[in-house]
């Protein structure tokens, strides 16, 4: 048996995120992670001899700048870098939008004079609100609380100081506050914009891991959560960490460990141990126990409380509710490697465009049809596919004049209808997503050398993401900030005592942000100090 101060169940990068404020703070620390690697969904592996890519998340942009600071990161050799050009989207009738520093305005002024026009009103008010809203992110949201004891005074202050944040907005923006967190992101696109590819460079951010069409409400807000990030300071741009997604975490995984961090792979675990009504520690799948004072959950918040908590453990209203957590992204990924770059239609030939966000989805019905399409039928014939080819940026992961490719594929059915497998099926959709990229880029099909296809169920497998869910629970207003995980539990704070969340199932969500590991960081220590003073 090992005793410890706090036991993390899981080495993603909010786990290791976590892990490191820990530490840095004084406790000990110790990760357990079910995988051989570190990363959890960011990581970065051969998928096929001699090629090496991103395996899930691929692409950087909503890392905190504080994150990145506190924990040293570019010390421990971090380097992100940003693409030449932001996103191409190419056009079956041959049009295409380029998007980028310096060349948005033109490229759309191309296909529309008005977009034109609007676009940067619409850009700077996204911006505003964006930037109103990153004060948010490095907080726990207000939580709900019952009676009127300290704790409950406490968070009426932070209701209190999370008001007077949002007092910065004016009226006018608090409307269009309103209208992205509650309306579709395609009636608002409509109501700006004429152009099909205008409104489908936006519309896509509001489906990335959004199993929904653009004119579903709330779909605005998807598309508002991807503006907050930065790349160098420049906000709501995307870039690349040189080599992969992986390159972050491995640098987490180095600040932790220079901390004192314990982090032990191959270590799943099997239940977490509870006495007394207060969680004590876990129990691996290969039967050792760890002890610790505080155990943090970087896992799915239904599969930490329907797989790893006895039910008699927990409050029957709370695990009532959690079962019903909305998981399922829609997502499909897979990576390839090639023998050559891809020469599109629209845009013939090497350049900048290559080194971008590739959207095949020119416009917001397209978007539309396939997620119609999926329900129906599990997948869409005209699938959704974002493609970057970071070896255009990055020579650590292709052999010399070869390249690697993601490929971010939607909307397919989380689960398939008519008790159809994902594992009966993955290859023929494999197919159809590089077929539909064929058709925009002939050729491309020819170049594949290898690939490696990740469907929903085997998100689910590899990752622990319940459903492929990749933000671990739908970024659906009920399932937002003081409601993530659930009403009277956005502090971290699971309805164990000694049980905290520290994934991506608590505020401010999904992605690659380091957030949440930071934010039960806090409340970790705050609890500790309260126990045992400061010297604890
Ligand atoms: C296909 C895909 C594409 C994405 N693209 C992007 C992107 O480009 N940019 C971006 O910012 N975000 C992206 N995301 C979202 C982002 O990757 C995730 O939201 C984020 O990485 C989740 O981090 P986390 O640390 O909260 O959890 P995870 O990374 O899911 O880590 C949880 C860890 O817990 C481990 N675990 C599970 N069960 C157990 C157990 N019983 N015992 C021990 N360990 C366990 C898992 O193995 C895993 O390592 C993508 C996600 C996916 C899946």
């Amino acid at each position: 048996m090992t005793e410890t101060d706090v036991v993390i169940i899981g080495a993603g990068h909010n786990g290791l995120t976590c892990a490191a404020y820990l530490a840095m703070a004084g406790l000990r620390v110790h990760v357990v992670e079910r995988r051989k690697v570190v990363g959890g969904a960011a990581v970065t592996e051969e998928f096929h001899p001699g090629f090496r890519n991103s395996v899930a998340a691929y692409t950087v942009s909503l890392l905190n700048p504080q994150v990145i600071r506190d924990l040293r990161l570019a010390e421990q050799g971090l380097r992100i870098v940003e693409r030449r050009a932001q996103n191409f989207l190419p056009a079956p009738d041959g049009s295409y939008l380029l998007t980028g520093e310096g060349r948005t305005k033109d490229s759309v002024a191309r296909l529309s004079v008005h977009d034109a026009e609007v676009l940067n009103g619409f850009s700077r008010e996204l911006e505003d609100i964006a930037d109103v809203l990153r004060q948010f992110v490095l907080r726990a949201p207000p939580n709900l609380l019952e009676g009127f004891g300290t704790a409950a005074i406490r968070e009426a202050m932070n209701a209190f100081q999370s008001a007077n944040i949002l007092r910065t907005l004016t009226l006018e923006q608090s409307r269009s506050l309103l209208d992205l967190f509650t309306r579709s992101a395609g009636e608002i696109l409509d109501e700006r914009f004429e152009h099909d590819l205008v409104k489908a460079l936006f519309g896509f951010d509001a489906i990335v891991g959004n199993y929904a069409s653009p004119y579903a409400a709330g779909s605005a807000y998807v598309m508002l959560h991807h503006a907050f990030g930065e790349v160098n300071g420049k906000k709501g741009v995307w870039g690349h960490a040189i080599g992969g997604m992986g390159a972050i975490t491995e640098a987490m995984a180095r600040t932790a460990r220079d901390q004192g961090v314990a982090i032990e792979l191959d270590a799943g675990v099997r239940e977490i141990i509870v006495e007394r009504e207060r969680a004590v520690g876990v129990v691996l799948e290969n039967g050792e126990t760890i002890r610790a004072k505080y155990v943090a959950a970087n896992v799915n918040p239904k599969l930490l409380y329907t797989r790893l908590i006895a039910a008699e453990a927990l409050p029957a209203d709370f695990l009532a509710r959690i079962r019903h957590w909305k998981n399922g992204s829609g997502t499909f990924r897979m990576n390839v490697a090639l023998d050559r770059l891809p020469s599109f239609t629209a845009l013939p030939g090497e350049g900048d465009h290559l080194t971008s966000g590739i959207i095949i989805a020119p416009s917001l019905g397209y978007m539309d049809r396939a997620y119609l399409d999926a329900r129906a039928q599990g997948w869409s014939s005209s699938p959704v596919v974002e493609m970057l080819i970071p070896s255009t940026l990055d020579d650590t992961l292709a052999p010399a004049g070869k390249h690697v490719a993601s490929l971010f594929c939607q909307h397919v059915a989380p689960e398939l209808p008519e008790g159809k497998s994902w594992d009966d099926h993955r290859d023929e959709v494999a197919d159809l997503m590089i077929a539909t990229v064929d058709s925009y880029a002939p050729g491309f099909a020819t170049s594949v050398l290898g690939r490696q296809i990740l469907s929903p169920l085997d998100l689910e497998r590899q990752f622990g993401l319940l459903g492929g869910d990749i933000f671990h629970g739908a970024l659906t207003l009920n399932q937002l900030f003081s409601a993530r995980p659930m009403l009277g539990h956005a502090d971290y704070r699971g309805p164990i005592r000694g049980l905290y969340h520290c994934g991506s199932g608590a505020h401010p969500g999904g992605g690659v942000t380091g957030a949440p590991g930071h934010n039960a960081a806090q409340v970790i220590l705050r609890d500790h100090r309260a126990l045992f003073g400061s010297r604890g």
